[in-house]
């Protein structure tokens, strides 16, 4: 079983760089769901077992010797909301295995502007460019939704996915998912409304969460956005006049999930189906197995 850190990145290669404004979003705001067992840890039945039961999509495919050559360099980590898991630009060191929570991923202009391209979840993994022979990160990753994960160094990755196999595919796959999601954001941002880019913002959001409410300020909406911070509250303003959604200071609340997704644009629908897709091909390699 892989030890559990309970410090939130005690050892991790980056932090202190915090996205969110002083103040604004506070970390106890978005609690770490509390595993089962007491002391955190699940109590696998075997080690294979750990794999399978794992909560990440990726891990929990893989067959036994590739978990069980994996497994000793594991660390699983809580991830609280705002730490930064990796910075722009810099080298890859860990590879870190979304168990619960989300991860945006950002790009910096040199003007202080940033804009999220991206989300990792559960479903995939934050570092994985090491797979593409690439070993220094693109964006800024910052966790949004806290929660936890797996952390493997980065050498332990590429010597696994060297052997070829299941790994490999799943992180090319994962990797092509990010590649569309970035481009669907950007088409997004060019073409589609402030409403509609901030309902599907929400609802990707939620999804993240354990609950309807979101710890969440217009500014740093605006951040994610890359819109001004007026426009956010106009926005906001539009959802909750519908009844969608209801706001109180750094709080939101969604009302009606349903309709916000009538209100959010079709690049929603979009990158929800391409997850989709990589989930089957996940149950499919598990089922190979
Ligand atoms: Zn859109």
């Amino acid at each position: 079983m892989a030890s559990y850190d309970r410090s939130p990145l005690s050892d991790a290669p980056v932090s202190g760089a915090r996205f969110m404004a002083p103040g604004q979003v506070s970390g106890d705001g978005v609690a770490v769901r509390q595993p089962a067992h007491p002391d955190g840890l699940r109590q696998p039945d075997g080690l294979h077992d750990s794999a399978a039961r794992c909560k990440n999509k990726v891990l929990a495919a893989l067959p036994r010797d590739s978990w069980e050559r994996l497994q000793p360099h594991m660390r699983r980590v809580l991830l609280h909301q705002g730490d930064v898991l990796q910075e722009s630009g810099a080298a890859v060191e860990y590879v870190y295995f979304i168990e619960s929570g989300m991860v945006s991923l950002v790009i910096d202009g040199d003007d202080g502007a940033r804009v999220e391209v991206g989300v990792t979840g559960r479903e995939g993994v934050v570092g994985g460019c090491c797979v593409l022979g690439n070993h220094h990160s693109v964006h800024l990753a910052i966790v949004q939704v806290a929660g936890n994960a797996y952390r493997i160094p980065d050498d332990a990755i590429r010597a696994e996915c060297k052997r070829g196999g299941v790994l490999q595919n799943l992180l090319h796959g994962y990797m092509h998912l990010l590649l569309a999601q970035s481009s669907q954001s950007a088409f997004c941002n060019r073409v589609h409304t402030l409403e509609e880019r901030l309902s599907r913002w929400l609802l990707t959001v939620q999804e993240r969460m354990p609950t309807d409410d979101l710890d969440l300020t217009p500014e740093f909406i605006s951040h994610m956005l890359g819109v001004r911070r007026s426009g956010v509250t106009v926005a906001l303003g539009v959802l909750q006049q519908a009844g969608l959604i209801d706001t109180a200071r750094g709080h939101i609340t969604i009302r009606d999930r349903d309709k916000l997704k009538t209100c959010a644009c079709e690049c929603y629908e979009t990158v929800r189906a391409r997850f989709e897709s990589l989930d089957r091909q996940s149950k499919d390699s598990q089922s190979s197995l």
